[in-house]
């Protein structure tokens, strides 16, 4: 089997538990306005890779990751999810603990498969108000909602990222409301606020899109810093 990769990262630190092997997968069907790899969006770019040359990369950092694992990144892992699940299975069958890093935006119907194999998910959630999640991403949330639920209801560990970005999410009753709805989740293990960062910003031009936060300012560290501690029942856990 074949699928489209964006890149590799050997030595991920930041996403999910441990040191990581990270594969970033091309494709996303979400057009967030802050992304910072637009060049992961089209599922025809990138370069096929076969799983075994995957695996075979993967097991060449086996001594650095064995305290942590492999997350399964993009792009938008699950939109090519045969591949992704074959990834899975093979890094299990070699002991790797597996992380899937997804926006949860595809149907639970096309996505359950996946979830089910891996060890834990880092689900981003872009916005709890429907509304704004179709401002930011060009889609509702009913799916990325209905994933969570689904995490819930089979006992899946779960950290959720929120990408905080000034006059958009960084709203302190916005951020109430979302600490009190995922509160209630048990399989909640962790909650990440990501601050909205320019880096990809040269991405933008390049690709020659338009950038509508091109005159937004990043988050103060202290502003990060008080919007996480809304969250403070995450640390509990
Ligand atoms: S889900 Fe991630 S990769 Fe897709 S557009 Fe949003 S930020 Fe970019």
């Amino acid at each position: 089997m074949t699928g489209r990769i964006h890149s590799f990262e050997s030595f991920g630190t930041l996403d999910g538990p441990g040191v990581r092997f990270i594969v970033f997968l091309q494709g996303c069907p979400l057009r967030c306005c802050y992304c910072h790899n637009p060049d992961t969006w089209d599922v025809s770019g990138g370069r096929e890779y076969t799983v075994s040359e995957v695996m075979a990369k993967i097991k060449s950092c086996r001594s650095y990751i064995r305290s942590g694992g492999v997350t399964l990144s993009g792009g938008e892992p699950l939109l090519q999810r045969d591949f992704t699940l074959c990834l899975l299975e093979n890094c299990r069958a070699e002991g790797f603990h597996t992380a899937l890093d997804t926006a949860g935006s595809v149907s639970l119907e096309h996505s359950k498969k996946v979830i089910d194999t891996a060890d834990m998910l880092l689900l981003d959630i872009k916005s709890l108000d429907d509304k704004q999640c179709r401002q930011i991403t060009g889609q509702g949330n009913k799916n990325t909602l209905a994933t969570l639920d689904y995490c819930e209801e089979i006992g899946k560990t779960v950290w959720i990222r929120h990408v905080v970005v000034p006059q958009l999410t960084l709203d302190t009753e916005r951020l109430k409301e979302l600490s009190n709805y995922l509160e209630k989740y048990s399989c909640i293990k962790r909650v990440d606020l990501l601050g909205y960062h320019k880096m990809g910003e040269y991405k933008w031009e390049s690709l020659g899109i338009n950038n509508i936060l091109k005159d937004t300012c990043e988050p103060a560290k202290s502003e990060l810093e008080e919007a996480q501690k809304l969250f403070y029942w995450s640390k509990m856990r």
